[in-house]
């Protein structure tokens, strides 16, 4: 029995068995035919709505309208435009919420990977409908996750919804993705390594503890999951099985922490400015998965640098008197965020993270206490940057800024706005409140932007 089919019965079951949202989950070659039978399982509908882009339906929804048929669904089909591409926005899935919203008799049925997955998770979230999902792409981790990271109002926000109760994913239609999307869902899942770094570091300055279900989730088979990219290039079937179970796990992993700590840290606030950007290049919206790898190999040069540091030896009265005070933060996040309204939303976030003095002292201390050991445990747990930029380029990801069309400025000021869109804890923080942020960037940056070419942009 190959790895992926042990984690289907080692982990896929007993995370099926606690989640409350997912009750089914079919991962394997051909599987596409048994979605009919799947639906019927888990829902008593008997009229089915296909909701898709025309991208996915072109390479799954005939065979998923025929077996939902065949297993007795009248099945109707909903199918947006493909070009240009539906965005990431609770106003895209506005035709979705209005059809199911007209007939509560439908059951959804979503067909595509993330973008669509999202709408559609959404709209039958509004209309307190339960959905299946079917996926197309091996491309990121939200099938099983219970939030929708959308738009509102421009600002990205993860939206409390409710993850599919079933999710299929036939092997056959995943390896005929275009070889990128498979690639961009190996940069999600990379992402988990720097992102595991940064709850560690909240764990151990006591800002959030580690959670003993959410995290093994995902950890404690990440590096297999991560060591085969060329067979992700290559469209490998237990390749790309391994992956798309990692990235099933990390969905569930969310659900059982309620946030998305377990699957997205600095990486992902690097990636989200992009996205909030609506930063294209060649004139293509980068997707998702090739900003989180680009924020995963800056997470991880800025670890790097970090590991470095005798943090030991850090005076901590001059750093706590040196750091500015919440006002002068938000001048400083009023400089790298010009868009009004992200700006106005990332005030409330720095609001709830921003460190007073006797918390920022009692922080360092600990930090500086436990420097030597938390350092081991990262370097033990991290990836260097330049290894892992190998592994992205192997498996069809970008891993560097001109890869995605972002100009070493243009990095600079993400990397600096990135840490005040989130409360969430991350390196970026811990730069800050140790006073090292202006350092760390300046001996990272050139690393990051090896090819410093506007004509990149
Ligand atoms: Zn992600």
């Amino acid at each position: 029995m190959a790895d992926w089919q042990a984690q289907l019965s080692d982990l896929i079951e007993p995370a099926l068995a606690r989640s409350k949202a997912t009750d089914a989950v079919r991962i394997g070659a051909g599987t596409l035919g048994q979605a009919g039978a799947l639906a019927a399982q888990v829902t008593s509908q008997r009229k089915a709505l296909v909701m898709a882009d025309s991208a996915g339906f072109a390479a799954a929804g005939r065979p998923v309208v025929d077996a939902l048929s065949a297993a007795g669904f009248a099945v109707q089909s909903l199918v947006l435009n493909a070009e240009p591409l539906p965005k990431a926005s609770t106003q895209e899935a506005e035709p979705f919420r209005a059809a199911l919203a007209a007939d509560p008799d439908l059951f959804p049925v979503s067909v595509g990977s993330g973008v669509i997955n999202d709408l559609v998770k959404y709209a039958a979230f509004v209309t307190d409908r339960r959905y299946l999902s079917v996926a197309t792409a091996a491309s990121m981790d939200g099938y099983t996750s219970a939030g929708a990271p959308l738009a509102r109002d421009g600002f990205k926000i993860t939206i409390p919804t409710r993850a599919p109760i079933a999710l299929l994913a036939d092997l056959d239609v995943l390896a005929d993705a275009p070889a990128e999307m498979n690639g961009w869902g190996y940069g999600d899942l990379a992402g988990k390594i720097p992102a595991g770094g940064d709850w560690m570091l909240a764990d151990a300055l006591g800002v959030e503890p580690l959670d003993d279900v959410a995290w093994p989730l995902v950890q404690d088979h990440l590096r297999g999951w991560l060591d085969a990219p060329s067979g992700i290039a290559s469209a490998d079937r237990g390749s790309i099985a391994g992956l798309f179970i990692g990235l099933t796990a990390v969905g569930f992993a969310m659900e059982f922490h309620g946030t998305s700590r377990p699957a997205s840290g600095a990486d992902h606030q690097i990636a989200h400015m992009w996205e909030m950007e609506g930063h294209s290049h060649s004139g293509r919206k980068v997707s998702h998965g090739a900003a989180v790898a680009v924020g995963c190999v800056a997470t991880l040069a800025l670890y790097e640098w970090l590991l470095k540091q005798d943090l030991s030896r850090l005076d901590v009265a001059a750093t706590v008197s040196g750091a500015p005070d919440l006002e002068a933060r938000k001048r400083q996040l009023r400089m790298v965020i010009s868009d009004p309204q992200v700006a106005g939303k990332a005030e409330a976030e720095l609001a709830a993270k921003h460190a007073a003095p006797p918390v920022h002292q009692q922080r360092l201390e600990r930090l500086t206490e436990t420097w030597p050991g938390l350092r081991d445990r990262l370097a033990r747990h991290l990836v260097p940057a330049g290894e892992m930029a190998q592994m992205l380029a192997a498996a069809g990801a970008p891993s560097h800024a001109h890869e995605i069309g972002v100009a070493p400025d243009h990095l600079m000021r993400t990397m600096n706005a990135a840490g005040f869109i989130r409360s969430r804890y991350t390196v970026l923080d811990l730069l800050h409140e140790t006073g090292l942020t202006r350092a760390a960037f300046a001996a990272v940056l050139p690393g990051l932007c090896p090819i410093t070419t506007r004509a990149a942009e």
